[in-house]
């Protein structure tokens, strides 16, 4: 990719909120709820915050053109989008045509240049990046931060944190930019990248919860069942109310090496098992056993603020607020617990609900499955293998605040993408047609449409994924 040029653009973002800083303006920052959205927040509401300037933020679960309407009446002089607007550069366009406004965002964006000189598009995917492994939202705004101030670099970590939430390591490594991110973090000692088993729970989970909640990849015969999981722990020797990070180094391989031959024996696939073992983030400033002492463990943390609606809560954590993570904690269980229960409901279901068409499995949940989880939910039905990998999933749930709308999540593999999918823009085509909003990356996308469009939503996804495989 062309660093230099998306540098560039960093810059020139960078400088508008500096420029607004000096004149005394409230910087207005609006971000996604999730991991990668709320470290972007943090970091550049810190930034902010560090040139003296003052910042109001809000995390929110997505752009809608009445959200932009209502931050229109606001009246501000610069509204700053994280991790989100690429989407709704028209909508940005039309209402916010009379502020300064910096978009520092990840998404492959919609066609529609921006003409406002006062308008900014800080965008990899702009400067041939790949929006889901060489940087994520939280990469972009730590990049703009970097601009702002060289100071920003100790917030390196927290855009790792992004990245992790973000799965852009998902094959077991980081790539592109995040690399560069890598290099910041660890000339400040902030962060050790360690080769380590990538199983949730490194800090918090006991080795048997780690193996019998393991979904991804699920571990067959025993993800689902601790009884199995204390057994198999206990058959090798291991202590199964230890913890991963308690390992001596020669245990930890051990360990790993158990889950590798247990994966081989089970005839799982050779990709799945290459990324079992890989780069694991580790971050200095908390110690062994805490969750933020490893960036999934923290970005789950993140995620289950987000998705109550505590986004801010979130925020407040990744500024080192210790009552903020406290609260947190909380939510994590019961975020973990309701994972649960949808692949329990996902796979009790899946035969008689799925409807399967050529290019796509779609699966509505009704209200059985949260609309937060959908997304996790279509993960699932593939690594649990309810899916075939080559064919992307959509699982559709009723919006939880408008129950005539339903909210969707398509996910999908790599090898799937070889075919020529783009899920992001299957999804917003089909919104374009059934009425809603749709959009997101090739790998995984999201769309929100009409309770009664339902049966043709699955018709018309289908055929707008068959003519992405004959290139049209
Ligand atoms: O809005 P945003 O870019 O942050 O969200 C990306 C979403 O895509 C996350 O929910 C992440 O878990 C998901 N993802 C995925 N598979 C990948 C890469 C990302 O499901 N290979
Ligand atoms: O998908 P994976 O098992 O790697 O994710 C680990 C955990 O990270 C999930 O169980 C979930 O709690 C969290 N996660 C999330 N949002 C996502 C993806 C993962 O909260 N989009
Ligand atoms: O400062 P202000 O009220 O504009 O902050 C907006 C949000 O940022 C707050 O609601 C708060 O959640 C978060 N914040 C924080 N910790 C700080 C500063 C701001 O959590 N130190
Ligand atoms: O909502 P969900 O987690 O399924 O979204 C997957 C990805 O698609 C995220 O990166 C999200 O920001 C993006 N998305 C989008 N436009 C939408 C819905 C989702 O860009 N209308
Ligand atoms: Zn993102």
């Amino acid at each position: 990719m062309d660093k230099s040029g998306f540098l560039d653009k960093a810059r020139e973002g960078a400088e508008l909120i500096k420029m607004h800083i000096e004149l005394g303006h409230t910087i207005r920052i609006i971000s996604h709820r999730d991991a990668d959205g709320i470290t972007a927040g943090a970091i550049l509401a810190k930034a902010v915050a560090r040139e003296g300037g003052n910042f109001h933020l809000s995390i929110v679960k997505q752009l809608s053109e009445d959200l932009i309407k209502e931050l229109a009446d606001e009246k501000q002089k610069i509204y700053v989008f994280s991790d989100l607007g690429s989407g709704s550069i028209k909508l940005i366009e039309k209402y916010l045509s009379d502020a300064s406004v910096v978009i520092a965002d990840h998404h492959p964006p919609e066609d529609g240049e921006i003409k406002n000189d006062n308008h900014i598009l800080v965008n990899p995917t702009q400067f041939g990046a790949d929006s889901v492994r060489d940087l994520s939202g939280s990469g972009v705004a730590y990049f703009v931060a970097k601009e702002i101030n060289e100071k920003n670099k100790d917030l390196s970590y927290l855009a790792l944190v992004g990245a992790v939430g973000d799965m852009q390591e998902i094959d077991g490594q980081f790539h592109g930019m995040n690399l560069d991110i890598i290099e910041d973090a660890k000339e400040l000692d902030l962060i050790e990248i360690r080769k380590e088993i990538r199983l949730y729970g490194r800090e918090t989970r006991k080795l048997y919860q780690m193996l019998a909640y393991a979904t991804n990849p699920e571990l067959p015969e025993i993800t689902g069942d601790e009884r199995k999981a204390i057994e198999f722990l206990r058959a090798k020797g291991f202590d199964p109310d230890m913890y991963y990070w308690q390992l001596r180094e020669e245990e930890k391989k051990r360990f790993n090496d158990l889950v590798v031959i247990h994966l081989i024996k089970h005839g799982v696939g050779k990709e799945v098992i290459d990324r079992i073992i890989g780069d694991v983030v580790l971050i200095k400033l908390y110690k062994e056993g805490d969750p933020r002492h490893e960036a999934r463990e923290f970005a789950t943390l993140l995620n289950a603020t987000g998705r109550l609606n505590a986004g801010t809560l979130g925020v407040a954590i990744c500024l080192g607020d210790e009552d903020a993570f406290r609260a947190a904690l909380k939510l994590v269980d019961e975020y973990k617990r309701e994972q649960i229960e949808a692949r329990k409901y996902l796979i009790q279901n899946w035969n008689s609900t799925v409807i399967e068409k050529e290019n796509v499995y779609v699966f509505y949940a009704g209200k059985n499955i949260k609309d937060t989880l959908v997304g996790i939910a279509a993960n699932m039905a593939i690594s649990s293998r309810l899916a075939n990998p080559e064919k992307p999933v959509i699982v559709l749930a009723d919006s939880e605040e408008d129950d005539s709308l339903i909210k969707g999540s398509a996910r999908t593999t790599e090898r799937a993408l070889a075919k020529g999918y783009h899920l992001g823009e299957a999804l917003r085509k089909v919104a374009e047609i059934i009425g809603g909003e749709g959009g997101g990356h090739a790998i995984a996308a999201g769309i929100r449409f009409p309770k009664d469009k339902l049966e043709e939503f699955a018709e018309l996804i289908n055929k707008a994924l068959e003519e992405q495989t004959n290139g049209n």
